[in-house]
């Protein structure tokens, strides 16, 4: 089960996300902009970040910036989700230090395997061998 932490400003979307990751057992948290979203990140540690780049104020860009810089959010896997969909998008995105994009819309049958791709495979089960 994985706590998933979606940074979206538009509710609509948000709220296609929210249910198609619980649908596959996660955990759903929600911020509406950037700055409340890394708070809820720091005191979270979400196993995984789905983050809109079009954001109020600061943009999603910046504050996957800002998560790199927290040590305990150095390696969490964070989704960039835009409708830009300009070329170098995707470049910009990974600059910023995202792992994977998904453009909007969002395609409800692809979504969560796309966002959960991302996520570390579990540890294998103990063998007892060793
Ligand atoms: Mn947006």
């Amino acid at each position: 089960m994985s706590n998933v932490l979606i940074i979206e400003d538009n509710e609509r979307n948000a709220y296609l996300a929210r249910f198609l990751l619980e649908k596959r057992g996660c955990v759903v948290y929600e911020a509406r902009d950037g700055l409340s979203g890394i708070e809820v990140a720091r005191e979270l540690l979400p196993d995984l970040v789905v983050l809109d780049i079009q954001l109020p104020e600061m943009d999603g860009y910046e504050v996957a910036r800002r998560l790199r810089r927290i040590d305990e959010l150095g390696k969490t896997p964070i989704v960039a989700v835009t409708s830009h969909a300009m070329p170098g998008d995707r470049e910009k995105a990974l600059a910023a230090g995202c792992n994977g994009y998904v453009e909007k819309p969002i395609e409800p049958l692809r979504f969560a395997d796309q966002v959960l791709g991302l996520l570390a495979p579990p540890d294998p089960p103990h063998t007892g061998r060793s």
